[in-house]
C-alpha cells in the first residue's frame, strides 16, 4: 500500500492511500479539493473511499466534490453522522472494517470533537490520528474535556511502539517550542527539536512520526514523567491533573 502525504490549506495534510492489488484508493479526510485531485490525477487513481475522522470544515471540505467526481464511499464517525457531508457508512470505537480486503480498526478519539475517530491499519502498522495526536502535541479540546482527550491519547499510545502515526496538521514547530518549555532537559526532545527546525527550514514535513518517538518526546504522553512534573510543581498530582495543566498551558502558549 502506497501512502502519499501532501500539504493542503494553511497547515493541513492530505493523505491518499493506494493499493494497486485491490484497487483500494482512500483519502484520509478531504481538506481541500485541488491538491487531492492533483495527486489522484498525477498517479492516475480513482478514489474508492474517503475515511473521515471528524466533522470540522478543514477535514470534510472536499467530500461532496470528490464524491461527485469519483463516486467514492464516505465512511465517517457514527457520533457525527449528521455533520459529515455525503456520509454513506458510519464507524465507531471498536469497529473492525473490512474495506476491499483491508482490515481497519476504528479507535474512538474524542475530545477535539465528541465523535472523532482514528483509523488503524494493523497489518501495515499505520494509524491516521487526525486532530487527536500530533507530532509533539495533541489536539485542542473543543467539544470534550481533558479526561476524554487523555483517554483518546492512551488508546493510541497502546498501539505497538513502532506504529507510524499520520496526523491532520503540520504544527510540529510550535509544538516543539511548547514541549521544550515544560521539558527543557529532555535530551531526545532537544535533539528532535533541532531536527524539526532543519526540516521546516526546508519546508519538509515532520510527519509521519512514530509512537516510540512520541513517547520519548511528546509531553502529552509523558504526564507521569518526574522531570515534567517537577517543572510544573505537580510532583504528587494525578496524571489527569498534569495532562489538564499541560493542555491549558498550551492553549495560552
Ligand atoms: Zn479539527
Ligand atoms: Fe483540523
Amino acid at each position: 500500500m502506497k501512502i502519499y502525504q501532501f500539504p493542503c490549506r494553511e497547515d493541513n495534510y492530505g493523505v491518499i492511500l493506494s493499493d494497486p492489488d485491490s484497487g483500494f484508493v482512500a483519502s484520509i479526510d478531504a481538506p481541500e479539493l485541488e491538491p487531492i485531485a492533483d495527486v489522484l490525477e498525477d498517479k492516475r487513481l480513482k478514489l474508492t473511499h474517503i475515511l473521515t475522522t471528524h466533522h470540522h470544515g478543514d477535514h470534510v471540505a472536499a467530500n461532496a466534490a470528490l464524491k461527485a467526481q469519483h463516486g467514492c464511499e464516505i465512511i465517517g464517525p457514527a457520533k457525527e453522522e449528521s455533520k459529515i457531508p455525503g456520509i454513506d457508512r458510519t464507524a465507531d470505537h471498536g469497529d473492525v472494517l473490512d474495506v476491499q480486503s483491508h482490515r481497519i480498526e476504528v479507535i474512538g478519539t474524542p475530545g477535539h470533537t465528541l465523535g472523532q475517530i482514528a483509523y488503524y491499519f494493523p497489518l501495515k502498522g499505520v494509524v491516521f490520528a487526525a486532530d487527536a495526536l500530533f507530532a509533539l502535541g495533541c489536539g485542542r479540546i473543543f467539544e470534550g474535556d481533558a479526561a476524554m482527550m487523555q483517554t483518546a491519547l492512551q488508546r493510541l499510545a497502546a498501539l505497538p511502539d513502532d506504529t507510524k502515526i499520520y496526523a491532520g496538521h503540520e504544527y510540529t514547530l510550535s509544538n516543539a517550542r511548547f514541549a521544550l518549555s515544560v521539558d527543557p532537559t529532555n535530551e531526545s526532545l532537544l535533539k528532535r527539536a533541532r531536527e524539526i527546525e532543519l526540516l521546516r527550514d526546508e519546508q519538509k514535513p515532520t510527519l509521519p512520526t512514530t509512537l516510540t518517538l512520541e513517547k520519548q518526546t511528546n509531553p502529552f504522553l509523558r504526564c507521569s514523567d518526574p522531570a515534567i512534573r517537577a517543572n510544573l510543581g505537580m510532583e504528587t498530582a494525578t496524571d489527569l491533573e498534569v495532562f489538564t495543566e499541560l493542555r491549558s498551558r498550551k492553549d495560552r502558549f
